[in-house]
């Protein structure tokens, strides 16, 4: 088979771009290729502190800050009343190495990782979209429409899989395996004008929990935020599918988000999105390495999406190096390389599981410090995706409190207004 190049990777999100600069950095022949031009939009503009060391390791660290991103020293989480709330500030948790992150406008964002990856060597194809692959003894072939509708193959020893929920390899091979509780949708656009905490906390993402929804605001720049609603899909389609009427409707409930949006000027159209977490059977295969949202994707309340895509980019990356170092198809290391990501994903899918239930709301919004628990939860929500036993520990007392809860009150319970998208 002649080969194109070491590594082809579909798609120049962060999981992609990520994957490109390691394998590039380490002097391996890289191919990206990406269906659209970039800038584009794209939705998940939080991000986590445990970014930061990666953007260092990446080299990209200074192109970010010179972009002024406004920064995140941690998280709000609001009843949607407006009659309590708990702010969790990354500073806080004596178990967390980095306390600070960003928030970002994605269309920069990916630009700047994107444009990173070809500066450290990747050779990146916009306009090119991939419509299948196959692998065989000798490689990995990939078929992909070119911008002007010509349709070629490509060949290369390994392949990443960076396509985001497009999820193309997975598809293909009927991998994907969507968790039965958790089939949302998200309505969601730009506003200028949104009101914000003062000083530091104005750059926190704010969550906004009602009885079968919640909100997010996340500043993107010194004007803009983004405003995101996420709901059942069946009171989407009680409204007839109406984003703009839906999301009236979730913000005329709640006091806290008319405050907000008082005096907010919404920019461009809403979007509607399904936001369904899913997982793939299989993150990997001889030869094929499945990164970031097309790895697994998982409800975006705790803003893991582009910290979990970067730090399994960067671990595919080392992962396909030690195979083509050693002249193998990486079957070993790539069954590795999927039972780290699978364990580190658990950590989030069942924090995440959690936060629909009652009772964990109410202690979350009534952390005691008692054995410095919430030190712990705070220190995997800045996103230490490999906790240690330290931290796992406490996490376990967590989850104990909250079937303790569940029967006797150790805090108040909260209680929401009756649903109110329900028809
Ligand atoms: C409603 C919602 C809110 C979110 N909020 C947050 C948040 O606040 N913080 C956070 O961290 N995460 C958030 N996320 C998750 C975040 O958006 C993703 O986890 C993240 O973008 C994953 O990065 P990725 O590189 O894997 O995929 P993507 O960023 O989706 O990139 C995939 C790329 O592949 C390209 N592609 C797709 N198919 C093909 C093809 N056939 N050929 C070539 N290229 C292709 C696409 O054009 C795209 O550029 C949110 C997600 C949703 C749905």
């Amino acid at each position: 088979m002649q080969l194109d190049a070491d590594v082809i990777i579909i798609g120049g999100g962060p999981a992609g771009s990520t994957a490109a600069t390691f394998l590039a950095r380490a002097g391996h022949r890289v191919l990206l290729l990406e269906k659209d031009r970039f800038p584009r939009f794209h939705v998940g503009e939080s991000l986590l502190p445990y970014n930061r060391p990666l953007f260092e390791e990446m080299g990209v660290w200074p192109a970010l800050a010179e972009a002024g991103f406004p920064r995140k020293t941690g998280a709000q989480f609001h009843l949607a009343s407006g009659k309590k709330v708990t702010r969790f500030a990354f500073s806080n948790g004596v178990f967390t190495r980095h306390t600070e992150a960003i928030q970002v406008e994605r269309a920069r964002f990916d630009q700047i990782l994107l444009e990173h990856a070809r500066a450290s060597g990747a050779e990146v194809r916009e306009g090119w979209s991939v419509r299948g692959f196959e692998t065989s003894t000798g490689g990995v072939s990939v078929q992909a429409q070119s911008p002007n509708g010509e349709v070629r193959s490509f060949n290369a020893a390994h392949l990443i899989d960076a396509s985001g929920r497009a999820n193309l390899t997975g598809n293909q091979q009927g991998l994907r395996s969507v968790h039965p509780d958790h089939r949302k949708m998200a309505v969601f656009a730009h506003f200028d004008g949104v009101a914000r905490s003062a000083g530091e906390a104005g750059g926190d993402t704010v969550i906004v929990r009602d009885a079968r929804h919640w909100f997010w605001l996340i500043p993107v720049s010194e004007e803009r935020t983004s405003v995101g609603l996420v709901l059942d899909p069946a009171d989407y389609t009680a409204h007839g599918r109406d984003a703009g009427a839906v999301f009236q409707r979730a913000v005329a409930a709640s006091p806290l988000m008319q405050e907000r949006l008082a005096k907010a000027a919404r920019v461009g159209e809403l979007k509607a999105t399904s936001d369904f977490s899913y997982f793939n059977r299989r993150l990997a295969d001889p030869r094929v390495l499945r990164v970031g949202d097309a790895a697994g994707f998982m409800d975006p309340i705790f803003s893991a999406g582009v910290y979990l895509a970067m730090w399994t980019g960067r671990l595919a990356a080392d992962a396909a190096a030690s195979a083509l170092r050693a002249g193998h198809d990486g079957e070993r290391t790539y069954r590795a390389y999927d039972r780290r990501v699978r364990r580190a994903m658990q950590v989030y899918w069942r924090l995440v599981g959690h936060f629909y239930t009652q009772p964990f709301m109410e202690l979350f919004l009534e952390p005691r410090n008692g054995l410095q628990v919430p030190a712990a939860v705070v220190a995997v929500l800045a996103g230490d995706l490999e906790p240690s036993w330290s931290i796992r520990w406490r996490l376990e007392c967590f989850y104990l409190l909250v079937r303790v809860q569940k029967r006797w009150p150790l805090v108040p319970r909260i209680t929401f207004a009756p649903p109110s998208l329900a028809t």
